[in-house]
Parts: C-alpha cells; sequence; structure tokens
C-alpha cells in the first residue's frame, strides 16, 4: 500500500481549549501539507469522555476556524468510530497479536512487567476478572528516518511496553485509535510533538499487524512555559487568545524557527497562512525545545482571564 499522495493531520485530544503549544503543531502539520498541494484532516480523538470538557471540542474547533486552519474534509470524531476499533482488536485476537488482560498495575511491577500465562496464552475472555486489552509487541529494534531528526533507533522490549488498546472500563486507547485511522483516512504523513518519539517504533508494529505500511514521521519539538514544562493542559497551559489569530500564527512560526517580518502581526490571518506557505523551510525547525524557547507565547498575558 504506497501512498501516492501526501495526506496530514492534526488529531486532537478535547481535554481543553487549543494552547500555544497545540497551535504551534497544528501550524506545522497545516505547512507540511500545504506546501506540497496535500490534504490536511482535523480529526478529534474524543476517546475518553471523562477527561473532556464538553465544551473543549467546540473551542478547538472554533480556534482553529479563526486560525484560518480549515480540514479539507468532514471532521472526524473517534468517538463514531467504535465498530472500526472494535473490528481492529477482534482481528489482533484472533491473529494472536493481541492478548486479554487482567492484571494490575502493582502485579505487574511485581513481577518486572511479565505477564502470567493466564494473560498472554488466555483464549477467551475471564469472566471473573476485568481485563484490558494489550497489543503484543514484538521484541524488536525499531528504525525509521524521521523527516526532522533524521535516522532513528528504538528497542522495543515485548511484554514490558506492551501497550492497552482497550481499557479494562471499555474505552479504546489512543494506540490503537489513533493506528486505525491513520490506515483509515489514509493519512501518508504524521507531524507531531517530540514527547510521542519513543512510542514511534511500537506504532509501527501496530500498523503493520494491521496490514499496513506505517507513515512516515516528523517530530517537532514540544514547547515549553518558563518552568521549562511542556505546555499542556495538566500544566495549566492557557488558552490561545482568538481575538489576535496573527499575532499567534507568527509566534507560531518562530517558534518552528521560521522567520516572518515583524509587520506580519498587522495582516490578516490569510496573508500571515500565504507569507507562511510560501517561505516555510522545514530545515529551519529547531531540533530541541530548548532550541525552540526565547519566544513567550502571548497567550501568557491572558492567563487570569
Ligand atoms: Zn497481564
Amino acid at each position: 500500500m504506497e501512498h501516492t499522495r501526501y495526506r496530514g493531520r492534526f488529531a486532537p485530544s478535547p481535554t481543553g481549549p487549543l494552547h500555544f503549544g497545540s497551535l504551534v503543531t497544528a501550524l506545522a502539520t497545516w505547512l507540511e501539507a500545504r506546501t506540497v498541494n496535500g490534504d490536511w484532516l482535523v480529526r478529534i480523538e474524543d476517546l475518553d469522555p471523562l477527561r473532556e470538557p464538553p465544551e473543549a471540542t467546540d473551542q478547538i474547533l472554533h480556534s482553529l476556524d479563526v486560525h484560518g486552519l480549515h480540514s479539507d474534509e468532514p471532521i472526524r470524531f473517534q468517538s463514531r468510530r467504535h465498530p472500526a476499533y472494535q473490528t481492529a482488536i477482534v482481528q489482533l485476537l484472533e491473529n494472536g497479536q493481541a492478548y486479554r488482560c487482567t492484571c494490575s498495575r502493582k502485579q505487574l511491577q511485581a513481577h518486572n512487567g511479565r505477564h502470567p500465562n493466564e494473560c498472554t496464552k488466555r483464549h477467551s475472555a475471564p469472566d471473573d476478572a476485568p481485563y484490558a486489552i494489550r497489543f503484543a509487541l514484538m521484541d524488536q529494534s525499531g528504525q525509521w528516518q524521521d523527516l526532522l531528526l533524521g535516522p532513528q533507533h528504538q528497542t522495543v522490549r515485548a511484554e514490558l511496553d506492551d501497550p492497552v488498546i482497550q481499557r479494562k472500563e471499555g474505552f479504546f486507547a489512543y494506540q490503537l485509535a489513533v493506528a486505525v485511522d491513520d490506515i483509515d483516512q489514509g493519512i501518508s504523513h504524521v507531524v507531531r510533538g517530540s514527547d510521542l518519539l519513543d512510542m514511534t517504533a511500537q506504532q509501527q508494529q501496530i500498523f503493520r499487524a494491521l496490514g499496513a505500511q506505517p507513515p512516515l514521521w516528523l517530530h517537532i519539538p514540544v514547547i515549553l512555559n518558563a518552568q521549562g514544562q511542556k505546555l499542556s493542559k495538566q500544566n495549566h497551559a492557557p488558552a490561545l487568545d482568538d481575538s489576535q489569530p496573527a499575532t499567534n500564527l507568527v509566534q507560531a512560526l518562530l517558534a518552528l524557527g521560521q522567520r516572518p517580518p515583524a509587520e506580519l502581526t498587522q495582516a490578516d490571518v490569510n496573508e500571515v497562512l500565504a507569507w507562511a506557505c510560501t517561505h516555510w523551510r522545514r530545515a529551519a525547525i529547531p531540533l530541541t525545545s530548548r532550541q525552540a524557547r526565547g519566544i513567550t507565547p502571548s497567550t501568557q498575558s491572558h492567563s487570569d482571564h
């Protein structure tokens, strides 16, 4: 299954409104797709209703809209994709590439991350205990070419790293859903934060287990706050100020190592995006978060709102 057309995506979890770090990722995915006349899709990864304030999805979609980042296809919601994930789980279980695991975190720690045979060799669902479904990784060293970071090498440890693909509560997990949807939507390139870099070799195995060629990856540095932590909901990153989208975009371009002229903050959003398309240089993206620092997200002054 060769990818013939560039198809990229921005796929936020609606755990809160977009913050500056998510705008940087969204803009990088959009520019990578636009500058090669590829498709750019938006996917809402709403897999865990317990962590998702009901208003967050609308806030995210509104922010993207205000910043001129429009999906080329109808927005996909993972909450409406459960049958596809269930089909994938059944397939992986039947192929012996997944197993039903009753272990608690405590039990796993006590056994150095190893699962008893009751987990890995079980043939049907246990009727007496709740279970998660884990993907059975193969002991393997994964190698690939990151489009920014160059050659990558990761060791995957079977059992110890086996990711949960359906949680005990029944929720489908990110590791499964992201692969099923990237395959289904024909995503050829994934641009995302380098906090997800360590998962790549595992994810390649999941793509292959589902019969698909993995996409190409480009990991951009995560944006840090003044304390050196990743901008995130957990670290109380302020929401993007949707009233000044051109300024936000210019600052996102700076964080991506681009050199927009200062007067661009006075332009409208479409002019900023047009400048960015013309001048986009992937090679200018900083390799590390430290190098990406040195700018203050404009949203910080609005953190008390
Ligand atoms: Zn287990």
